[in-house]
């Protein structure tokens, strides 16, 4: 039997995490053919080609990390892999994970995943989880879904997927979607496919700052109204509930919508932006009066690298009106 090939990349993370001496706190250590090593069965999987990206922390990650990783992995599904592995920090996973998404342009599986604890604590979940990941890459019922998350044995869409907990082999999950499938036995079982997945967004060559700011209780919008003159070219307020602010704050999103794109998401983490529901100064209803746009069930983060692409890659205004309405939909696609 032939097997497929695998590139797995590494980013960094607690993953390839060790400390300098017995005790001490970890950092970025293994490179990607030490993390390798460690992982029992893969020759019965896929033939593993391990390169060394960068060894960061995730939160040390910028955007063109993510993009010069995204130039990699393509280059791996020409060379002829089936698939590609990231290994990458959990802290930000899901916000790179979402980036790829929008960017992937390959029917080949591109898989995300990472450790809660570090190589060398009891019970180790790195090499679970990258076997679980190889074998998601290597699948061909992974093909076509985007870029997809995979840890604790679960695969999750980079669409919906998000860490829930700062500590826990479960810290992932998919809030009001759920995981697609589960690795079973060495095998990827897909129980769910999306219903679309939107073409992807052309890689930007530009550059923008988008700014995610969440509203708290007697906000007045003071951080809102300092961003028009700080370099920003856009904004995501991550609103109380259904997508809320004071009435104070929503002047302020009527000041901020005359000079950048505003958008609306939900600080609660899930569920969509309400759209006709209410009426009062500061509501759904009020703030795209104001010129703002809701995000619908894009978390503030997943809405604020979606407006980053659109910009950065030179978007006009009705574009980003429309891929904001089309990815934030309730199908999320
Ligand atoms: N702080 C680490 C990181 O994101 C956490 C992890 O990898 O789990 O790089």
């Amino acid at each position: 039997m032939t097997l497929p090939t695998v590139a797995v990349g590494a980013l960094g993370g607690t993953i390839a995490m060790t400390p300098a001496h017995p005790g001490e706190p970890v950092a970025p250590e293994l490179s990607a053919a030490q993390l390798i090593r460690t992982v029992r069965g893969l020759e019965a999987v896929a033939h593993v080609a391990a390169t060394s990206l960068r060894n960061l922390p995730s939160p040390a990650l910028t955007t063109a990390d993510v993009l010069d990783a995204l130039a990699w992995a393509r280059a791996q599904v020409d060379d002829g892999a089936a698939g590609v592995v990231l290994t990458h920090g959990t802290d930000t996973l899901e916000e790179s994970a979402f980036l790829l998404d929008l960017l992937w342009d390959r029917p080949a599986p591109l898989v995300l995943t990472g450790a809660m604890r570090p190589p060398r604590s009891p019970g180790p979940d790195g090499p679970a989880n990258l076997y679980a990941a190889v074998v998601v890459a290597a699948a061909p019922a992974a093909r076509d879904l985007g870029a997809v998350v995979v840890l604790d044995d679960e695969v999750h869409l980079a669409r919906w997927v998000t860490k829930t907990r700062t500590a826990g082999v479960g810290a992932f999950a998919s809030p009001g979607a759920g995981p697609v499938g589960r690795v079973v036995e060495g095998a990827l079982v897909l129980t769910l496919r999306p219903a679309r997945r939107a073409a992807p967004l052309p890689v930007p060559a530009g550059a923008a700052q988008v700014a995610l700011l969440e509203f708290t209780l007697g906000d007045d919008g003071a951080l809102l109204r300092l961003l028009g003159g700080a370099g920003f070219d856009g904004v995501v307020v991550a609103g109380a509930g259904a997508g809320h602010v004071s009435p104070t704050a929503a002047e302020a999103v009527s000041c901020a919508a005359e000079r950048m794109p505003v958008l609306i998401a939900s600080r609660t983490g899930s569920g969509p932006t309400a759209t006709r529901t209410y009426g009062y100064p500061g509501s759904e209803t009020d703030l795209v009066r104001r010129g703002a746009q809701l995000a619908g069930s894009l978390t503030g983060r997943k809405a604020r690298l979606l407006l980053w692409a659109l910009l950065a890659g030179g978007a006009d205004a009705a574009t980003v009106r429309r891929e904001v309405a089309r990815r934030g939909g309730l199908a999320g696609d």
